[in-house]
């Protein structure tokens, strides 16, 4: 079985790894770098600055542990040099693994010809299965160029080497929250506009609320229901015309980032040519990621949905089974896990409460406080919480957890939609003592009626 897979991101490698290992002949094309954005400008560097960043506000915040610190910089050039290093190590390690695998890797913009072949470099090779994963872009506003420096995107504001005095992040969704956190923590000044009427509008109230909480706390400036109508540079600042509630504001910024949300990146040329069905939203898949035309596949963010990494391995993992004709399973949304990676984490895995009221599902909250946990208290943690939402079977289909570690925590409710088990069961998991994991068995203990520490 020969297969061609398209752009070689979180779900392009991924694929071409596990068709490999499952018998196929690979061949991955990349137009730019290996890791896609993930890897080069997305979820790895942020968090290499994000880490620092935390490392920071443990130095400066941990009296009540006995630790006073004075002077605490966080150096930019430094930080900057380890994200980079980071960087480097994983998309190195990614090609090794690609090596490993023999998988072909071909340097060059890919064009599908046929449901049979590509081309690339004027070369036309052929395929008997096709995997388009051609990852997407950021979001423009109309009317407004990214010029990289002052008009940036999430692409440019990683590698800045400068802190602006003053930043305007349009977006108040996930990369605009975790920028934020990154530029507030360096001292900037920033001011987030979003035209919805809270942050983080893609997900829960609870999730908003936290966001809210964090923007205060790190003196953030938040305009909502407000969107830009101008940006533009002026001089050695840009300067935003924001219109809210049928008034425009007239202000100035250092500089300003676009962080409002991320489009498909879809050759739709070639997709008209074959008839893969596709709209804005991105190429329209079932749930082995079978597009319209039977041996091609699309995968990760240029089938729209939920842009996550984590949602583009599961997609590879399933079409490469598909694709290659072995056991798969179909793709399933129920257990997502969204973490927001501000301070503290705001975590967030199954159904939305929308979601479960669009699928009639009745779940009963139950909620436990970090602060009755031994661990928390002995690591000076005073805030977090953790809220299920269980349905009548005593099955989990909803979990947020906003507080210190809490991305880590995720996984244990993700294990447990995906299991389809209940609370009944999941109370008899062992978690190591004293770990803030224990607070994932003791809100099932709440859920079941017979809490111990609350
Ligand atoms: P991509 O990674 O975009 O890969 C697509 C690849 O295809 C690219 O390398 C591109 O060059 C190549 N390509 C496109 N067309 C062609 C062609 N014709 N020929 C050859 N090559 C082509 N997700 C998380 O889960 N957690 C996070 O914390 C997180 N943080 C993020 C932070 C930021 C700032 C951003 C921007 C994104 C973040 N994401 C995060 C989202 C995550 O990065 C994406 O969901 C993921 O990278 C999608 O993978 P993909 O393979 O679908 O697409």
């Amino acid at each position: 079985m020969r297969i061609g897979i398209i752009g070689a991101g979180s779900a392009g490698y991924v694929c071409a790894i596990r068709c490999a290992d499952l018998g196929a002949t690979v061949t991955l094309f990349e137009e730019n770098k290996i890791g896609g954005t993930c890897l080069n400008v997305g979820c790895i560097p942020t968090k290499a600055l994000i880490a620092g960043v935390h490392a920071k506000r443990i130095a400066t915040s941990s009296e009540i542990l006995g630790l006073s610190a004075s002077d605490v910089k966080l150096d930019l050039e430094a930080l900057q040099a380890h994200k980079n290093k980071v960087v480097d190590l994983n998309t190195k390690g990614i090609g090794f693994l690609l090596k490993k695998r023999r998988v072909m890797v071909y340097d060059g913009h890919a064009e599908i010809l046929s449901p049979t072949e590509i081309d690339v470099d004027g070369d036309t090779l052929e395929y008997d299965k096709i995997i388009i994963a051609t990852g997407s872009v950021p979001a423009k506003i109309p009317g407004i160029d990214f010029d990289g420096k002052f008009i940036m995107n999430s692409d440019h504001a990683l590698s800045l080497t400068e802190i602006p005095k003053t930043m305007l992040i349009v977006g108040g969704g996930v990369i605009g929250l975790e920028f934020a956190h990154i530029f507030s923590s360096f001292g900037s000044k920033v001011t987030i506009v979003e035209m919805m009427d809270r942050l983080l509008p893609q997900d829960d109230d609870i999730c908003s609320r936290a966001a809210s909480k964090f923007v205060s706390k790190h003196g953030i400036d938040v305009i909502l229901n407000a969107k830009i109508t101008k940006l533009f540079r002026d001089g050695n600042d840009v300067e935003a015309h924001i219109e809210k509630g049928g008034e425009t504001l007239v202000s100035r910024f250092g500089r300003s980032l676009i962080a409002t949300g991320r489009t498909p990146n879809l050759d739709k040329k070639s997709l008209m040519r074959i008839g893969v069905d596709f709209d804005k939203g991105g190429i329209k898949t079932d749930s082995y990621m079978q597009t319209s035309v039977p041996n091609v596949y699309a995968i990760g963010d240029c089938t729209g949905g939920y842009m996550l990494a984590h949602v583009a391995y599961g997609h590879a993992k399933v079409a490469a089974g598909h694709a290659t004709g072995q056991k798969s399973h179909p793709m399933r949304y129920d257990n997502i896990p969204r973490v927001t990676f501000v301070d503290p984490e705001i975590s967030a895995c199954g159904y939305t409460a929308a979601q479960l009221e669009e699928r009639g599902i009745d779940v009963s909250w139950h909620k436990f406080m970090y602060m009755a946990s031994g661990r928390a208290k002995a690591e000076g943690i005073k805030e977090g919480q953790l809220t299920i939402g269980v349905d009548a079977d005593g099955r989990i289909k909803s979990a947020y957890i906003i507080g210190e570690g809490s991305g880590e925590m995720l996984a244990f409710f993700s294990q447990a939609i995906t299991m389809e088990t209940t609370i009944e069961n999941l109370e008899q998991v062992m978690v190591a003592h004293p770990t803030l994991a224990e607070m994932a068995v003791e809100i099932i203990e709440v859920a079941t009626g017979f809490p111990i520490h609350t």
